[in-house]
């Protein structure tokens, strides 16, 4: 068997420790004679899985004890339309910070069932940095704030969080949950698809404070409810049961590796490796502000679309696998998550040198 060094952007590589645990306890899950896939969600045995999944995530993420901890599903998306129903419940109206592809089309949703604000857009320069705002830039009767705070496509990251004064600030952190420590307590929602950094597709994580809900339009679906699915427990209907195991698996792993400290010490390395070598490489350039970068997604350009594309195609036969630019983007990109070892990076890194090297 060999496996690829895989730069997915989601889903994407998940830890081998955690594979070869889910493989081990396929046909028979802690000696119960059924997998996880098998199981009633009503069963004691999952019921000990989630309550743990839900636990580590408390402890890992320093979660306050006012926050849901939620297991949803419908992916990011589903949020775009769940977060307008259920929040903005005030004044009917919400600002938005736009940084991208995703940030943009949760903000098109939220127009749908209120006023919908841009504040401040990056657009103009293909989505390359993050836009100053302050505190006066926001309306103090928005009833939420929203950004993505890792634009996945783009490569960009908050290195600090907006101003926002007592407007609650609802994160969309898909592609950098569990990446590095994030103060919980200056959201009042982080939510994130689970397919970039934490299980396979299938699972949505939602992190609301309590007193968030409660509030959601009429018209609310029950299944977009969060007060419906914080009451259950995630479990109105029948939840990603598998994906919700793995999740527990990887961030068992994530625990043992020194937890989101650890992990983020690691992510910092991988990406220093990355960055310096774009920012001294004659032929590869990174295309984002030197102080938006983010962590997990590196996008990087040669500038000649046909030599863009010899090098997709010789990496990925020597085993770097999805590292082709999203495709409203081109370019390349090399997510990085959690799972990715230094010694990949670096295996990349020398793969480039050597491309660069042969082709200039
Ligand atoms: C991938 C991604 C999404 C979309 O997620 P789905 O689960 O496919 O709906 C939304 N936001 C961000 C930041 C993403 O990376």
């Amino acid at each position: 068997m060999s496996r690829v060094y895989n730069f997915s952007a989601g889903p994407s590589m998940l830890p081998e420790e955690v594979l070869k645990k889910a493989a081990a306890e396929m046909l028979d899950y802690e000696g119960c004679g059924q997998s996880v896939m098998e199981m009633s969600h009503r069963s004691k045995t999952f019921d000990k899985i989630i309550k743990d999944a839900e636990s580590l995530f408390r402890e890992l993420m320093n979660i306050p004890d006012n926050y849901k901890v939620l297991f949803l599903q419908g992916g990011a998306s589903t949020q775009f339309a769940s977060i307008p129903m259920n929040f903005m419940n005030k004044n009917n109206k919400a600002d938005f910070i736009i940084t991208g592809q995703w940030a943009k089309k949760a903000y098109q949703e939220a127009a749908r069932y209120g006023e919908a604000r841009v504040v401040a857009s990056s657009a103009d320069k293909t989505f390359s940095y993050i836009p100053k705002t302050t505190a006066d830039d926001f309306d103090k009767d928005a009833d939420y704030v929203y950004i993505c705070m890792n634009n996945t496509i783009y490569g960009t990251k908050f290195a600090s969080l907006p101003e926002v004064g007592d407007i609650p600030l609802i994160a969309d952190i898909s592609s950098m949950f569990l990446s590095e420590p994030i103060d919980v307590s200056k959201f009042a929602v982080v939510y994130g698809g689970a397919q970039k950094n934490i299980a396979p597709a299938g699972l949505t994580v939602v992190i609301i404070r309590e007193d968030m809900l409660g509030n959601a339009m009429d018209i609310t679906p029950t299944m977009l409810n969060y007060q419906v699915m914080a009451d259950n427990d995630s479990l109105y209907n029948t939840p990603p049961c598998y994906t919700i195991y793995i999740c527990k698996l990887v961030l068992e792993w994530i625990k043992d590796q020194g937890g989101i400290e650890a992990v983020y010490a690691n992510n910092c390395k991988k990406a220093k490796i990355l960055y310096d070598f774009l920012d001294n490489s004659k032929m590869f350039n990174s295309t984002v502000a030197t102080e938006d970068r983010s962590l997990m997604n590196v996008p990087f350009v040669t500038g000649n679309e046909e030599l863009d594309a010899k090098f997709v195609k010789e990496a990925t036969a020597a085993g770097f696998v999805n590292l082709k630019g999203h495709r409203s983007f081109g370019g390349m990109r090399a997510s990085i998550y959690n799972a990715m070892q230094i010694y990949g990076v670096e295996k990349l890194v020398a793969f480039m040198a050597e491309f660069e090297a042969a082709n200039s």
